[in-house]
């Protein structure tokens, strides 16, 4: 509380302080996920395609509009790191920041995936979590965050001195330049905040610094998604395997992840409307 040190608190500091918290976006408005739909439709579909994520790398992946996706722990407790894209415009990407800002900070069955602006729409809506159990910990932290960004080379070379090549931001951009067929240089600028998956986070009581413990995950766990529009993904096995020591190098134990495809039958999503980008005309006044 270094803030405090030299600042005296004013007489009325604890009547200032006991007003009571508002919901900066009350969600209540925000258009229905349909799960019993999806609920329903699942239990139609059939695994079309899979990728294994290697540890310390990333894979890509597609999936078509009103399929399915997993992703699954295989051999040992691992976190991973997810970035989406519309896979006809990747200037559409996933937005953590707003998604955390409508959901919550730790996402779950029922919350969607939202867009960047100016598109603001439900890239995805995650249909099933074999964690969702967990809930929030007695340290506060939760599963699945949109709070952190993803372990860089960057950030790393700022706290550590050194380079390491196989953080979460590199894998997604090699993976994505081998993707799209463009330079890495060229992919990275396309890398974005991440849903971290099977990652447990939250930050602490004293000083409300972002912290991470070993994943609960294990081998057979998945978190299902629903794509609602075409989706082009990557997702890095993260360095930090578990995440329950560091990150960023190559001492914690990793292991792959898989991406998995499932197709619904058609019939099961008629009438299921699809969502448009913000009709919002951009003219912001002029
Ligand atoms: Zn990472």
């Amino acid at each position: 509380m270094h803030r405090t040190i030299d600042m005296p608190a004013p007489s009325d500091a604890e009547e200032r302080r006991s007003k009571p918290p508002v919901v900066v976006y009350p969600n209540e408005t925000l258009p229905p996920a349909g799960l019993d739909v999806l609920h329903a439709a699942r239990r139609s579909m059939s695994k079309i395609a899979e990728i294994i994520v290697p540890p310390r790398e990333a894979g890509s992946f597609r999936v078509p509009k009103g399929h399915f996706f997993r992703i699954v722990s295989t051999e040992g407790s691992q976190v991973g790191d997810l970035n989406l894209w519309n896979a006809a415009d990747l200037s559409e990407r996933f937005f953590s920041g707003k998604t955390r800002a409508l959901h919550a900070t730790h996402v779950g069955v029922g919350d969607r995936l939202w867009s960047t602006l100016p598109y603001l729409r439900p890239m995805a809506t995650i249909t099933y979590d074999t964690l969702g159990w967990y809930g929030w910990d007695a340290d506060g932290a939760g599963i699945h965050d949109v709070i952190g960004t993803r372990c860089d080379p960057y950030t790393n070379r700022l706290l550590k001195g050194d380079d390491y090549h196989h953080c979460c931001h590199s894998n997604l951009s090699r993976a994505l330049a081998s993707e799209m067929n463009i330079p890495v240089r060229e992919a990275e600028a396309h890398v974005h905040d991440v849903l971290n998956v099977f990652m447990c986070t939250g930050f602490t009581r004293d000083t409300h610094q972002y912290f991470m413990k070993a994943s609960p995950v294990r081998p057979g766990d998945f978190i299902e998604f629903f794509a609602e529009i075409d989706l082009l993904g990557a997702l890095s096995a993260c360095p930090g395997g578990d995440c329950g020591s560091g990150h960023s190098s190559d001492l914690a134990p990793c292991y792959p992840l898989r991406v998995e495809i499932w197709q619904p039958e058609p019939e099961s999503l008629a009438g299921r409307a699809f969502p448009e980008r913000s009709p919002y005309p951009g003219t912001h006044g002029l």
